[in-house]
């Protein structure tokens, strides 16, 4: 049995079969083989094997001859293990008699070897252990070739565990047959875990690496409310997770009646409670949990996950469905916010170069260099605005400069859809993300030109603390208890109070039970939230007072650790719902 604990993204316990997907991406697509298939199975092996050792020579005398022997000797060692006839007749015993496919006769027999080498303890034997990793790799390569599939192509119930899965891959996941997934990178904030968690799938992050001794077919346990992972669970373990599993159920059954009650704090102020989506299903989800409108549509998902770009049609189609689904409330969609770890299949290429994509040509840039491909979406947002009550919220805008050609955009499609005599809402709001800082220290500036204001924490969280929202391992710098990003959202609001320009938190932030609390304290009346939390923020709203919130809020502030803040928010959230 493994276990490893990592960061719980998705709630909800799942168990089945692991499919693992390595760094490379590499699944090994059949376990078996029939016994007839077992000649031209050895035939495919010994094929596969003589490509890989050609390949480590070519690669030796290269070294050789550019760099210098004491390199080609490191492929010369890579060559010899190739060509170890022990470790051929292992493999080959695997595929003759007991029916492996080479893939996994092969992916089994390198890695009990890796992992004794690594048991040895120490570092030469580690490095030797990562070169079977490569050659596991190589072969794996030569093997499976153009055959490797793709995730979306399963056909039986797996739970996915993986080096890391793309936002485009999460959203690609086939909801039927992926109960759950587990990967070794990824972050609270990250979207492949926002995405976990709008598909409804139980998903851990951030476990590390432990995909080097799993070959898949294993049976794993992942639990995604406490972030525990289970691989070959015992008998008692599986008692644990079926109690945790039912915990989870009861908690939702408790919190059903939420829907029907209104997110008012117990001296009677009312919180604007919203929904972030992803997808226009979504829409109803939130309308279930009685959320007021929809505060953050990431619309960039209907890019990503397909291989050809939207059309205007699809666009208006998305978008109708979402603000019909809340006649009477607003519904804010955002433009999209591709680029960074949002890349659609089209758009590979132009960001192969990009050293550092989260600074790089994304979201508002990314939709300015491509005016064709945003006019398209804002055309489709104006016309799908008729009738219903649309804002429209750019995202990652930096500078006044990139605020005003967003809306110059927004006019010139209004006046082209006027001379074609296409209905469209021409009195839609325009607002921002605020999620850059030099968009927080130029709030005064911005407040005077836009409609509302919406922090996205994630990305402020990131940019402020320079720490990578995906990589677990600075998690612990990215937290929305750090004294300066409280400083950074109290002079939003500032801001916004000041010019009467209405500010909403949509980052993950408002989505933690125990920053609800301080936000609210520090004056914001407008929250937007992920669609499964809606029941328990308002539960958290419904609890407190105006005065508490602004006592919390104070002391938040009075602190310069953020660890100090974060362990004061969870001990008051935990004396607010003991009430
Ligand atoms: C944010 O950055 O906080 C945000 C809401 O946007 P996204 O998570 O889509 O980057
Ligand atoms: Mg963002």
């Amino acid at each position: 049995m493994i276990t490893r604990n990592g960061i719980a993204v998705s709630p909800g316990v799942a168990t089945g079969e692991t499919l693992v997907i390595g760094s490379e991406d590499f699944r090994i697509p059949q376990r078996f083989i029939s016994r007839k298939q077992v000649t031209q199975e050895l035939e495919r092996f010994r094929l596969a094997l003589q490509h890989v050792s050609e390949e480590i020579a070519e690669n030796e005398r290269l070294a050789n001859e550019e760099i210098g022997a004491l390199y080609g000797a490191i492929f010369s060692a890579h060559l010899q293990m190739a060509q170890d006839p022990k470790l051929i007749s292992e493999v080959e015993t695997l595929i003759r008699d007991r029916c492996y496919s080479p893939e996994f006769a092969s992916s089994r027999t390198l890695r009990k070897y890796a992992r004794q080498f690594k048991s040895l303890g120490n570092a030469y034997f580690a490095e030797r252990a990562v070169d079977i990793y490569d050659l596991e790799k190589r072969i794996l390569r030569h093997l499976l070739g153009e055959q490797r599939e793709s995730l979306a192509d399963l056909t039986e119930p797996v739970v996915v565990l993986a080096h890391n899965l793309t936002p485009s891959e999460t959203a690609g996941l086939n909801r039927e047959f992926v109960l759950g997934f587990a990967t070794e990178i990824g972050g609270r904030t990250s979207h492949t875990a926002i995405l976990a968690a709008a598909l409804g799938i139980p998903a851990v992050v951030g476990l590390g690496p432990f995909l080097a001794d799993i070959s898949g077919g294993e049976t794993v346990l992942i639990d995604g409310t406490t972030g525990e992972v289970c691989i070959d669970p015992d008998d008692e373990t599986l008692i644990r997770f079926n109690a945790s599993r039912e915990r989870h159920k009861s908690s939702l059954h408790r919190l059903e009646c939420m829907s029907e009650l209104t997110a008012e704090t117990n001296d009677g102020v009312r919180i604007k409670l919203q929904g972030n989506i992803e997808f226009p299903q979504e829409a109803e989800q939130c309308q279930l949990r009685g959320a007021d409108g929809i505060g953050l549509y990431r619309t960039e998902f209907l890019y990503l996950g397909r291989k050809e770009i939207p059309s205007e049609q699809e666009h208006y189609e998305a978008y109708r469905e979402v603000a019909q689904a809340f006649p009477d409330q607003l519904t804010i969609i955002r433009t999209l916010d591709l680029g960074a770890d949002k890349i659609p299949g089209w758009m590979v290429r132009e960001h192969d170069e990009e050293s550092n994509p989260a600074l790089g040509l994304r979201s508002i840039r990314l939709s300015l260099n491509h005016l064709d491909m945003f006019k398209t979406q804002l055309r489709a947002i104006l016309r799908a605005a008729v009738g219903v009550n649309i804002g429209i919220m750019f995202p990652l805008v930096s500078s006044l400069l990139e605020f005003r050609r967003a809306r110059m955009a927004v006019r010139e499609v209004m006046e082209d859809l006027e001379e074609q005599d296409i209905p469209c809402n021409k009195n839609v709001l325009l607002g921002i993300m605020v999620e850059v800082p030099a968009t927080v220290i130029m709030a005064e500036e911005f407040a005077r030109e836009v409609d509302f204001f919406s922090i996205g924490t994630n990305d402020l969280i990131q940019y402020t603390l320079a720490a990578d929202r995906s990589d677990p391992e600075v998690a612990k710098y990215h937290s929305a208890a750090d004294p300066a990003i409280i400083r950074m959202i109290d002079m939003v609001i500032k801001a916004g109070k000041n010019h009467n320009v209405p500010v909403s938190v949509c980052g993950q932030m408002s989505s933690d039970p125990k920053c609800v609390p301080l936000l609210i304290g520090l004056g914001i009346r407008q929250i937007s939230v992920s669609p499964h939390v809606i029941p328990e923020i308002k539960e958290v709203i419904r609890s407190i007072s105006i005065d508490q919130a602004i006592e919390i809020a104070k002391y938040a502030k009075s602190q310069d650790l953020a660890r100090d803040v974060e362990s004061y928010l969870t001990r008051e959230l935990q004396k607010i719902l003991a009430k």
